[in-house]
């Protein structure tokens, strides 16, 4: 099947009976459960834009084995060029939700054809590895699933002597079993963000719980990727932070819950030809790094940032134009910090792009370190974005009726007094309870825990940061130190 369309991917939702839980229930149905129906429509819409006949070339190429289009987060990228075109179209994407939904299939698409290209690295593990994971990304590019993961264990305790092995090997996903058919795997993981609206999940480890070398580590071992459906996995949603209210009163609640979900694997049965990886703990340690996942998974996250904070800015302008405050001072130096974190952003992806180079699986990768340096920055900086929504905003984040009230008793009122010089009163609270919806809402918190912590824990991230360039870090060192040692007369500068 070549580029889904929004249909057919809720279809496919359909038709795979899954273990989903939410608030105390059964989900028999997704696509029509009150919480989850209007992320799955939101995502459906995704898959429509890319039969559109406008669009239709942005959003799909010619499938290498089949020539049909198929999405164009799946391409092999080769050129710098190609790099630009999956960005245009990543963007697409991520405009549709303001970067309000972080896991749009491309997230994952990206990852699973960075670790398909570096077949050989799985080759070092088992020769069959290579082949598992090259027909694993064909099949869901030309099937056009929908993907979910679980990098990360649950834990019991975090205290330092408790972690010395990073994880409770209790609570932890571990093989338990190992048959002709496939390996046994049972515990739980977190966090599976679109879990409940996804076809598949992939399991694989994380640089944030690094396998120790112990004689038991083989167990924790693994990347995998099975059906949302299969036997014994389960899924626990959190609370829906759509609450079934109109598109006026929760501008993004009530469109874009992807919804984040911890993951039961109750003896669940891999089976062998889904297993990319498998008791060789450093192989797993190095995983996203040996096949550059990470990099391109950010390409998309920083790509979404920028809609973000393109659609932040905008609405701060509105803000303050409609509270007429755009002149103050004050005011107009927290919309500049908007425009910086903006500008940052682009200039970080384009750095991105403008330093790419093929890696040694042939694939033109994004260089890593502007890459790495928006993710954590945008760690930072979002939690900021909200708060200067909420500064400039103040109390006309409280001062909302609801579209209720507007055919309500005090409808009068509420159009006599709440208009400004710019807006009607309906304007006004229309553009506030976005901001509301954005800054004050569960919706927006649960953006801000997202940004936070959705990538492994910000501390633990910002030490790869600190690996990375240290090269480049000592050997300016070791210059500084020869022109500091260097007499006066023979310069300056450094050469
Ligand atoms: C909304 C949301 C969606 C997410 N979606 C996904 C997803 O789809 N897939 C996925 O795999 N993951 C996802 N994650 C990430 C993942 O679930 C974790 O949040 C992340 O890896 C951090 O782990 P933790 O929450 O257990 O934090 P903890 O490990 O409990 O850390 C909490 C705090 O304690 C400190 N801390 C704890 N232990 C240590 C230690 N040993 N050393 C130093 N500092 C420590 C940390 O610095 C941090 O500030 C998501 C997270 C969120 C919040």
């Amino acid at each position: 099947m070549p580029a889904r369309t929004g249909e057919q991917y809720l279809e496919g939702l359909r038709q795979q009976p899954r273990e989903i839980y939410l608030g105390g229930q059964r989900v028999e149905d997704v696509t029509t459960f009150p919480g989850l129906a209007g992320g799955a429509r939101s995502l459906a819409g995704l898959y429509d834009m890319q039969h559109d006949p406008n669009l239709k070339e942005e959003m799909t190429y010619a499938s290498p084995t089949s020539g049909q289009p198929v999405g164009l987060s799946f391409l092999a990228t080769r050129t710098k060029d190609d790099l630009a075109r999956r960005r245009t179209m990543m963007s697409r994407w991520a405009h549709t939700s303001y970067g309000m939904m972080g896991r749009t299939p491309d997230f994952l698409n990206v990852s699973l054809m960075s670790m398909a290209e570096a077949g050989d690295y799985f080759a070092q593990n088992r020769p069959e590895f290579k082949q598992n994971i090259v027909s694993y990304y064909e099949y869901v590019r030309e099937n056009d699933l929908t993907l979910t993961h679980t990098l990360v264990n649950l834990q019991r305790n975090r205290r330092p002597a408790a972690t010395s092995r990073h994880f409770s090997t209790d609570v932890a996903l571990a093989v338990i079993d190992e048959t002709d058919a496939g390996i046994v795997v049972r515990g739980a993981r977190t966090l599976a963000t679109l879990g409940p609206l996804s076809d598949e999940i992939a399991v694989y480890p994380t640089r944030g719980q690094q396998l120790a070398n112990s004689d038991e580590a083989w167990r924790y071992a693994f990347a995998f990727a099975v059906p949302c459906g299969i036997p014994g996995l389960k899924f626990l949603c959190r609370e829906s932070y759509d609450l079934g209210r109109s598109q006026f009163d929760h501008p993004l609640g009530s469109r874009f819950e992807e919804m984040d979900a911890i993951v039961f694997f109750d003896d669940v049965l891999v089976p062998w030809e889904r297993v990319f990886l498998y008791r060789d703990t450093d192989l797993c340690n190095e995983i996203s790094s040996a096949t550059n996942q990470y990099t391109h998974s950010g390409h998309q996250v920083v790509t979404k940032n920028v809609a973000k904070c393109e659609f932040v800015l905008g609405l701060a302008s509105l803000m303050v134009k409609t509270l007429g405050s755009e002149s103050i001072p004050q005011v107009q130096s927290l919309v500049a910090e908007l425009i910086e974190d903006l500008e940052i952003m682009k200039a970080l992806l384009l750095a991105s792009e403008t330093g790419a180079a093929l890696d040694r699986w042939g694939v033109m990768c994004p260089s890593r370190i502007p890459i790495t340096v928006a993710r954590n920055q945008f760690i930072r900086m979002y939690p900021r974005m909200v708060e200067i929504i909420q500064l400039l905003g103040s109390s006309s984040l409280m001062a909302l009726p609801a579209e209720a009230d507007f055919k309500g008793p005090l409808a009068q009122h509420i159009e006599q007094y709440m208009d400004t010089d710019t807006a009607t009163s309906k304007e006004r609270v229309q553009l506030f309870r976005l901001a509301w919806d954005l800054a004050c809402s569960a919706f927006g918190s649960r953006q801000v825990l997202y940004e936070r912590y959705f990538q492994g824990d910000w501390m633990r991230n910002a030490s790869v940061l600190v690996d990375e360039p240290l090269v480049v870090t000592e050997s300016l060192a070791a210059k500084f130190f020869t022109f500091l040692t260097r007499p006066l007369r023979e310069g300056m500068f450094f050469s």
